[in-house]
């Protein structure tokens, strides 16, 4: 039921700040109610690896329950240092599933978490994607409605026709398979450092903090060139045929995106079910509007959509909160 994430890029921090970071950003989130929490963070901090692997920790009940739970892990160097670092939080309010460990958020791909999603709402058509998917010899492990997303997302990237592919383009394929409501936000182990955050529905807001000034405070919106094919249903009168993902991906080029003006590079970047999570961290925030997807790659940020529709604003802007 709440979402926090925290991306630092080229902002050195222990790993213990960054678990306190996220810990705290799902403690300002509980008054929304939840049975659960969990977080995913990096294993280890080689940003030049084309890997990193994803650590996910999650625990029934209450935030200090996780809290406690990670504060135990003796596997965790807390001290560990990363130049770039993604972190995806959760608080849980169970809609499919019941609250347990493994029914908790991150989700995840497969085990050795290449693609891990925290997820607030109701995917719908959730039955048929995983049908389709276990048709395709995925192995779910949850009950939730939420966990077809990784593992969507992931035979995204294992159909991909070119290693080229970017993280954002392969959430855009998956999310506009999705029916319901939902606000998104995917880590991965191929992508480290990366950020993409999707919403439909379900609230979702960008935090920006950079000491150096803003570049501009209305973000472009990215288009897309075309809609991905539907994986199900509605392309079922044609045979639904499946495959052929990377012509069906969007290649929108990524000509303008958000960075901090004349900086050193350094900048934070916060996503969130609402603003009283980033308050504390910055008051420059974005309000994400449906169907917009949202990508920070190497510390900037770019806003995309699939078409552009007459009556739509073109901008993102950069709010200040009082
Ligand atoms: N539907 C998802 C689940 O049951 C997400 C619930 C939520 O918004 O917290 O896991």
């Amino acid at each position: 039921c709440g979402i926090f994430a925290y991306l630092n890029f080229c902002v050195p921090k222990k790993r213990k700040e960054i678990l306190d970071k996220l810990i705290k950003g799902l403690q300002r989130l509980e008054y929304r109610g939840y049975d659960s929490a969990g977080i995913g963070v990096d294993g280890g901090n080689d940003i030049e690896k084309s890997e990193q692997p994803t650590i996910l920790i999650k625990k029934r009940g209450k935030v200090i329950n996780l809290q406690e739970e990670i504060q135990g892990r003796e596997d965790l160097n807390f001290d560990l240092e990363f130049d770039t670092h993604l972190g995806i939080a959760h608080t849980r309010w169970a809609t499919h599933g019941v609250p347990n460990n493994v029914n908790s958020h991150p989700q995840r791909s497969d085990t050795n978490n290449d693609f891990v999603v925290v997820h607030n709402g109701i995917i719908t058509n959730y039955k048929d994607i995983k049908k389709f998917l276990i048709g395709k010899g995925f192995e779910f492990e949850s009950d939730t409605d939420t966990e077809v997303i990784a593992k969507l997302l992931k035979y995204m990237y294992d159909t991909r026709e070119s290693d080229s592919i970017t993280f954002r383009e392969l959430v855009e394929g998956t999310v506009q398979q999705l029916e319901g409501a939902f606000a998104v936000v995917f880590k991965s182990t191929k992508y480290p450092g990366q950020a993409v955050a999707s919403r439909r529905g379900s609230p979702l807001l960008i935090g920006i903090a950079s000491k150096s000034k803003l570049s501009t405070d209305h973000i472009p919106i990215l288009y897309s060139k075309e809609p991905s094919k539907k994986l199900l249903g509605a392309n079922k009168e044609k045979g639904n045929k499946i495959g052929n993902n990377q012509e069906a991906l969007n290649t929108a080029n990524s000509t303008s995106s958000f960075q901090p003006a004349n900086g050193d590079g350094q900048v934070e970047y916060f996503f969130a079910s609402d603003a009283s999570a980033i308050i504390e961290h910055t008051n420059r925030v974005i309000f994400m509007e449906d169907d917009d997807v949202a990508a920070v790659t190497d510390g900037c940020l770019s806003l995309h959509r699939i078409r552009r529709s007459v009556d739509e604003s073109s901008t993102r802007q950069v709010q200040t909160l009082q």
